[in-house]
């Protein structure tokens, strides 16, 4: 356990749950069910509060007036508070979520780099100047939108926050930010890193409650102008209909079951180690997981001896041991919730190659660990194949021929992400062009940074985070018309 004092959060400079007796979220240690921290709990109530500040910052106070230069001091300082605090944030990551010690580290390194990348794009990015087509001078200009939420999951807190607050920041709008009530000990420390860093009051106020109550109110509240979500596509659809209604912009990064395909060609070495990193990586927690892979049949046998064989050496451990390849997986719900898809799996038919069950180490047996799975024997429409699991669960399937894998692996109604393995460059070329996803991944799995844009097509998603698509996403554009003409305008 890190820390039993109730974490406290901030509105306007007002310390809540300080000196109230409050409701608190308790966030469990998935670990070993320790607690991991206990935060005060936003209600409903304090969203007006919160907006009403978050407006009054916008309007009253000079951030989005302050020079790009400017701005981008508060942003790089933020970085670097991140990396000072690097070791502490990694630990509260690694309690919170469960993630391996290296990833918790990398993941802070990586939140710290969103905010330098963002700086950057802040001082550098240039407005439109568009030809004139008469005597005037005319451009276009990225505007603020005024106050904007972002709803995080709790996979992956610290970078899905940074990713979202450092872009609207730096456009110049208010954040109001509702982590997970998973996981929501890293959105108040990020908060405090803000406000130490120089941020002004009120720019962003971290709200920690539970979706349908704080989250519901801030999508429905008519002070809030852009919403920028990330979760499962269920929740994305409810939000976006309420924006709908709303009419304001919303950003949606959402679910995958994301196809990853080994040709005969490829270099099989490589594909073993891809394949399972892009599964068992964050116990497949992750939404862009290869979770539905597609071997060409002359190699499958072949293929999957080798990588059930690796899969049952995979080092399932606690976090904190740094020869752990897996850990646990988010809550004792989330685990039941994998362990009933790999039972409709079997019940569909499936084999199951390897894992399939909870480990049998003493050390984990307080934990929410889950084997890693492989299971075959399944074909493309099944439950499991069309379902995202969010766990480590791969489903393997045959295929004869690009034509056949590219029908395959485009019936989803997901389209987030996909993997090619093939030493044929023209074949993963014209693959790629055809494949439905946002990110595809050629002789390689999960590579991303913030300078490239990511996102998904079909139901994984509405418009793109990363790169300056994420400096957009967070701005709407203004055109300015500017006269030079000696004459009057001539009616008609
Ligand atoms: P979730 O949809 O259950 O919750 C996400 C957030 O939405 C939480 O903060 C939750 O409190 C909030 N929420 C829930 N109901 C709400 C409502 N009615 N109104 C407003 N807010 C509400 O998702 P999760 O279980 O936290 O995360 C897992 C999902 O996230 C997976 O589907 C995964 O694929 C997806 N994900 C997508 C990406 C991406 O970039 N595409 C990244 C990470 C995770």
């Amino acid at each position: 356990m890190t820390n039993l004092n109730i974490k406290a959060f901030q509105i306007g400079g007002k310390w809540i749950g300080d000196d109230v007796r409050r409701e608190v979220i308790t966030s469990i240690d998935p670990a070993d069910g320790s607690v991991a921290g206990i935060v005060s709990r936003a209600l409903p109530s304090d969203v007006d509060e919160a907006v009403e500040i978050a407006s009054q910052a916008f309007k009253n106070k000079p951030w989005r007036k302050l020079r790009p230069d400017q701005r981008a001091t508060t942003l790089y300082t933020i970085g670097s508070r991140l990396l000072a605090e690097r070791e502490s944030l990694a630990k509260l990551q690694m309690n919170d979520s469960g993630k391996p010690w290296k990833e918790c580290l990398n993941m802070v390194d990586m939140a710290a780099g969103n905010f330098r990348y963002y700086a950057a794009v802040c001082e550098t990015w240039q407005n439109e100047v568009t030809s004139p087509r008469g005597d005037y001078f005319s451009m276009a200009m990225a505007e603020p939108f005024g106050v904007v939420a972002a709803i995080t999951p709790w996979n992956s807190p610290l970078i899905s926050e940074s990713q979202k607050i450092a872009p609207a920041l730096a456009v110049g709008n208010a954040v109001l930010l509702k982590p997970s009530e998973e996981t929501p000990q890293l959105a108040i420390e990020l908060g405090r890193i803000c406000s130490e860093s120089g941020l002004p009051e009120g720019l962003l106020t971290v709200l920690p409650g539970y979706g349908e109550d704080v989250g519901a109110a801030l999508v429905n509240h008519p002070g809030v102008r852009m919403i920028s979500f990330t979760g499962g596509t269920d929740t994305g659809r409810i939000i976006s209909s309420s924006a709908g209604r709303r009419l304001i912009p919303v950003g949606m990064e959402l679910g995958g079951k994301s196809p990853h395909i080994v040709f005969e060609d490829a270099d099989l070495d490589k594909a073993v180690a891809g394949v399972l990193s892009g599964i068992f990586g964050s116990a497949g927690q992750s939404c862009v997981a290869g979770s539905r892979l597609f071997v060409q049949k002359s190699i499958y046998q072949k293929f999957i001896k080798e990588l059930v064989e690796r899969t049952a050496k995979i080092r399932v451990g606690l976090p904190s041991d740094l020869t752990t390849q897996m850990g646990p997986v988010i809550s004792e719900a989330h685990r039941q919730k994998i362990a009933s898809y790999v039972d409709i799996g079997r019940a569909e038919g499936g084999q199951i190659l390897t894992g399939g069950r909870i480990p049998d180490i003493p050390a984990l047996k307080n934990g929410w660990f889950y084997m890693p799975t492989i299971i075959d024997g399944l074909n493309n429409s099944a439950r499991i194949c069309q379902e995202e699991i969010f766990g480590p669960v791969l489903v393997a399937l045959p295929f004869e021929n690009e034509e056949d894998v590219i029908l395959q692996g485009n019936d989803s109604v997901f389209g987030l992400a996909a993997g090619i393995w093939t030493s044929d460059y023209s074949r993963a070329w014209r693959i790629a062009r055809e494949l439905e996803a946002g990110s595809v991944w050629i002789n390689t799995y999960k590579q991303s940074h913030i300078a490239t844009p990511f996102g998904g097509f079909k139901d994984s998603g509405i418009a793109r985070e990363k790169g300056l698509h994420g400096l957009r996403l967070y701005s709407q554009v203004k055109s300015i018309f500017w006269g030079m003409h000696s004459n009057p305008i001539q009616l008609g």
